[in-house]
């Protein structure tokens, strides 16, 4: 199926419910016009109503493993599936995203004679694992497709394609919990800036936390809005004191602003801002609310009901850490694991990347990995 995209005047392009090019940078990006031949895209008026139902594929590369997430588990299954010659590739949001990223001191990782930073400690797994031939991209994955034998995960500008995938995201996602946040959700409010900043060009619009991802998030956001807030409900944000953050001109930093209301109509036109220095409350105009607050759910979001979950949204997995789609296994937080710690993250990890090869090599038994020496 082939479509002559000057002939298309998309409002937007959308897959999986988000946002991925305006007209304006299609029609003058002769690359993407090319990519987009296969798609097919609808005109709508009604942005989030419209879907791309052959999504754009870069066929080069065949991965033997591709892995969602660069936590303890992710990089760990990395490590092992790497030393063991599959050619894999780690997907990560954010090095600064996980679990790990956010403890401020790890002193119970069997080997640690210090405590160890969370993310000094993640930079080390990271680095073991590219040591060994894995390729770390910093990448959102918004979808994945893993029916047919050949696995496809989905970033913002690009598909990558593999024979087996192992799923490791942690659980450090939100429910809504803000009045308006799941009302607007895809109609204003956004939990990812890089997939969705470019429509809020010259607009206004805030980042919810004060963790450094929503720090790097306001900053990436800086480049298209006209004016950026970053909303802490506590004192501070977690960015050393000479932050670039805090000179920027289009960026104004509201330490101890709690937002207690996200309002509009169809979409969203304003918030409501409670200062918890002075319990004051302030209407403040918004285009875009972006929120980076953290709980503690699994992130499971992109899976969009491909993979069957437990009722507190956690991947069930088989104890080799395969789940109900062969090929595709889950390690760490994302699953049902008993105990969600640095050390059995890493083991579900390695076990997951064990499953992997034998399933990629058709092998009856688990290989283990003594090492060479
Ligand atoms: C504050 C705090 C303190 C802790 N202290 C300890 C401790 O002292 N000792 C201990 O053993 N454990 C501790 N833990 C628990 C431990 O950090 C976790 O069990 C462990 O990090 C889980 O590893 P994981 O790889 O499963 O997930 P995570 O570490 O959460 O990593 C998940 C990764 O997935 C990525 N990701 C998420 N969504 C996407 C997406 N859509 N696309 C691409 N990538 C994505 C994230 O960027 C992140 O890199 C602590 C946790 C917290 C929050």
């Amino acid at each position: 199926m082939s479509y002559d995209l000057y002939h298309i005047i998309p409002y937007a392009i959308v897959v999986r419910h988000r946002f991925i090019y305006k007209p304006d940078n299609l029609y003058h990006d002769k690359k993407m016009r090319r990519q987009l031949k296969s798609a097919i895209i609808l005109r709508t008026r009604k942005p989030f109503a419209v879907k791309i139902l052959e999504p754009v594929v870069h066929m080069e590369k065949l991965y033997d493993v591709i892995i969602i997430g660069g936590g303890p588990a992710g990089l760990s299954a990395a490590q092992y599936a790497s030393r063991a010659g599959l050619k894999t590739v780690i997907l990560d949001k954010s090095p600064t995203a996980g679990a790990l990223a956010y403890s401020s001191k790890i002193e119970n990782y069997p080997g640690l004679v210090e405590p160890l930073s969370g993310s000094k400690l993640l930079s080390i797994f990271r680095n073991q694992a590219i040591k060994f031939g894995a390729e770390y991209i910093e990448a959102q994955v918004v979808g994945v497709r893993v029916a047919s034998d050949i696995k496809e995960v989905d970033v913002m500008d690009n598909t990558y394609r593999g024979k087996t995938l192992i799923i490791a995201t942690g659980s450090m996602g939100r429910n809504p919990s803000i009045p308006g946040e799941e009302k607007f959700l895809g109609r204003g409010v956004s939990y990812c800036a890089i997939c969705d900043a470019a429509f809020f060009k010259n607009q206004t619009v805030c980042v919810i936390g004060n963790s450094e991802e929503a720090v790097k998030e306001a900053e990436l956001l800086a480049g298209f809005a006209k004016t950026v807030y970053i909303m802490s409900p506590t004192g501070s944000i977690n960015v050393p004191a000479d932050h670039p953050v805090r000179s920027s001109d289009k960026i104004t930093v509201l330490t101890g602003h709690r937002v207690t209301s996200i309002e509009g109509d169809d979409i969203v036109t304003r918030i409501k801002v409670k200062n918890t220095g002075t319990d004051g409350e302030q209407v403040l105009q918004m285009d875009g609310v972006f929120v980076y607050l953290q709980g503690s759910q699994p992130i499971v979001d992109f899976l969009d009901s491909t993979l069957p979950l437990s009722d507190k949204s956690c991947i069930i997995t088989h104890r080799t850490m395969e789940t109900s789609a062969p090929g595709v296994f889950a390690a760490g937080d994302v699953t049902c694991a008993e105990a969600r710690q640095v050390v059995t993250a890493a083991a579900y990890g390695c076990l997951a990347a064990l499953s992997a090869e034998k399933y990629i090599h058709n092998k009856k038994r688990m290989r283990f990995d003594w090492g060479e020496s």
